[in-house]
């Protein structure tokens, strides 16, 4: 027996920095909700519904920055606003978000 014994620190240092990543990861994905498009009281105006794929892509994973995939494209109406939505979804971590759009000039009142 060598009576060697694994300082605990390091597990707990681990530990520590799970919690903080986990805690990160929240953050960033409540300021996304509070970005152009995080919600369907603030949309991105766009003008033409074939930007939507486009702009969706071009926003990067809200939890952890990774590239993400366009899944569906929806459109919605919320109140009086003709909304277009895309659900992303990003392989890295396999976070799911929906990114608002308002279709803006262009659309017959
Ligand atoms: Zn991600």
């Amino acid at each position: 027996m060598t009576g060697k014994k694994k300082p605990l620190s390091a597990r707990a240092a681990r530990r520590e920095a799970e919690r903080a990543a986990v805690k990160l990861a929240r953050d960033r994905e409540r300021l996304a909700s509070l970005e152009p498009g995080g919600a369907p009281s603030l949309p991105i105006e766009i003008t033409s519904a074939s930007e939507v794929e486009i702009a969706a892509r071009g926003k990067p994973c809200a939890r952890c920055g990774g590239e993400v995939r366009v899944e569906e494209h929806l459109a919605e109406t919320v109140g009086t606003s003709r909304l277009r939505v895309a659900r992303v979804f990003c392989p890295a971590c396999g976070a799911r978000r929906a990114i608002y759009f308002r279709l803006g000039a262009g659309l017959p009142n």
